[in-house]
């Protein structure tokens, strides 16, 4: 497999495992397309459920190999992975621009952060200790807390580099080896970390297998020899995941949907709030699990703040990612149209919107940033995951409605709010469902904080120490002694 002159990309892709590049079982690939232009970049193996079986046997290998280093080892050798993740920044930003969209700066912080999960739980692997359980003199007992075996990660598309680390980087350092599904449509950015994670690796710990979701996806949840699965994406697929693990006896973390209130108090600084309203729903075009797709906003400051978002919006610079621009295309044009459905949705319910709702006429897949104004917290807009450059605004009159408003709606992922009165952001924090509260910024918190949802937002954390857990098992020793 080569790499094509002064592309970051290569042509074709193989799938990784047993340590190396290797070849699909058939000859048959999928095209990556670029969203800015809709040309084809590359191609990948549409994989197989044979290649997924042979990645788990590989997988299999591998966790043989890997629980048996010592864990300073597997902590060494994961901070030498996140170091050649930061050794290529520049060609694996490139590549999750060119794939996924995002402009560049924000995708060379993607791959930072993915570097960063590896360095942060390369750090723990060595800590993963169990405990002493007191019986009395007549016993000693401990718990030592295991390794599960191999993990499968179905990854997907919206920040592809960035969630193939936060899923795996845990696993590995708690000493388990790793299947991933990267998603179809930003498949490369997973191949090439599993690519360059294996310079380092022992043979057959991380394996990666591109192709479909219903194939290979699907495959990997159900396999027996699988013993947990991550699942980030939309809750429709996250059940299907999670019948299929239940099936197979095996765990599951599930990070799934949003639909995010950000709520803005009058004792808030008006232009922070949209500072934060902005960054929170159009970073990533909105196709972010955590965006601040509701913003609802008292009463007294309301017109203040939607003129200044209107302002702010009406001066997007928008392009291709490569030009870092304030917000690249969509993904793609079937996820274009989908989000243009909810914008003519928008307008039956509640009228044009204030700013945008136009597709912008030049090839890719642009859509202005839009935002729909006094919005009836019960309409489809406020209620659905629209997964787009799409905010709603809803007005509210005081504290409890605001609060009332801000969990009604059945997704519970993040929550913020602006205010400068300390009592009512910890009210706010005590009253609100959501796994993470943001006071006065969006996007609050980093790798070290626990992150999931609440309500159909999903099951289990990632991030933080206590995501270690998730992939192992305790085994209580209990010993009779006289
Ligand atoms: P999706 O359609 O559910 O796809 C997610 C992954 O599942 C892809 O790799 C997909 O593969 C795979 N998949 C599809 N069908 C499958 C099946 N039958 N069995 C097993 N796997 C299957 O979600 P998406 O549209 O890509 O992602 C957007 C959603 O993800 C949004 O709802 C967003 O909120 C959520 N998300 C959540 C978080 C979080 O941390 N909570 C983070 C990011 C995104 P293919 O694409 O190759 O078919
Ligand atoms: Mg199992």
């Amino acid at each position: 497999m080569t790499q094509r002159e002064s592309s970051p990309l290569r042509e074709p892709y193989g799938l990784v495992g047993g340590g190396a590049e290797r070849e699909a079982s058939n000859e048959e690939t999928t095209e990556v397309h670029d969203p800015a232009t809709g040309d084809v970049l590359t191609t990948v193996p549409a994989g197989t459920r044979a290649d997924l079986d042979r990645a788990v046997e590989s997988a299999t290998e591998g966790f043989d190999r890997w629980r048996r280093l010592e864990p300073k080892e597997r902590g060494r050798l994961l901070r030498r992975v996140a170091d050649r993740i930061l050794d290529e920044e520049e060609r694996l930003a490139t590549i999750e621009t060119l794939e996924n969209g995002r402009p560049l700066e924000d995708a060379r912080g993607q791959v930072r952060r993915c570097a960063r999960h590896f360095e942060y739980y390369a750090g723990i692997a060595d800590k993963v200790q169990g405990e002493q359980i007191p019986l009395g003199d007549g016993y000693v007992d401990y718990t030592i807390r295991e390794p599960l075996g191999v993990t499968g990660h179905i990854v997907p598309w919206n920040v592809p580099i960035y969630l193939f680390g936060r899923s795996v980087a845990p696993a590995l350092a708690a000493g388990n080896s790793a299947v991933v599904k990267p998603a179809n449509l930003t498949p490369v950015g997973g191949l090439e970390v599993g690519r360059l994670a294996n310079e380092v690796l022992p043979e057959g710990v991380l394996n990666v297998v591109s192709g479909a979701g219903s194939v290979v996806g699907d495959e990997l949840s159900a396999h027996d020899d699988v013993e947990h699965i991550v699942f980030t994406g939309s809750g429709e697929t996250g059940v299907h995941v999670g019948r299929n693990a239940a099936d197979a006896i095996s765990d599951v973390v599930l990070e799934l949907g949003g639909k995010s209130p950000l709520v803005v108090y009058p004792d808030a600084d008006v232009d922070d709030a949209v500072t934060e309203t902005v960054r929170g729903i159009f970073t990533g075009a909105g196709q972010i699990c955590s965006a601040s797709s509701r913003a609802i906003v008292h009463e007294d400051v309301h017109d203040e703040y939607v003129d200044e978002l209107v302002d702010r919006v009406e001066s997007f610079d928008i392009g291709p990612g490569l030009e870092n621009p304030d917000m690249g295309p969509l993904v793609s044009k079937s996820h274009l149209e989908d989000v243009l459905r909810y914008v003519e949705l928008g307008r039956t319910e509640v009228g044009d919107p204030v700013v945008g709702g136009k597709r912008i006429d030049r090839p890719g897949y642009f859509l202005e940033p839009t935002v729909f104004d006094d919005v009836p917290n019960d309409a489809r807009i406020a209620q659905e995951e629209i997964f787009g450059p799409v905010l709603t605004v809803t007005t509210f009159s005081d504290e409890a409605e605001a609060v009332k408003l801000a969990n009604d709606v059945e997704y519970g992922l993040v929550a913020g709010v602006m205010t400068n009165d300390v009592e009512r952001a910890h009210r706010f924090a005590r009253d609100v469902d959501a796994g993470q509260i943001y006071v006065n910024e969006w996007f609050a918190g980093g790798n070290e904080t626990p992150f999931g949802g609440f309500k159909k937002s999903g099951v289990g954390r990632d991030n933080g120490v206590q995501a270690i857990h998730n992939f192992t098992q305790i085994k209580n020793v209990c010993l009779k002694i006289e």
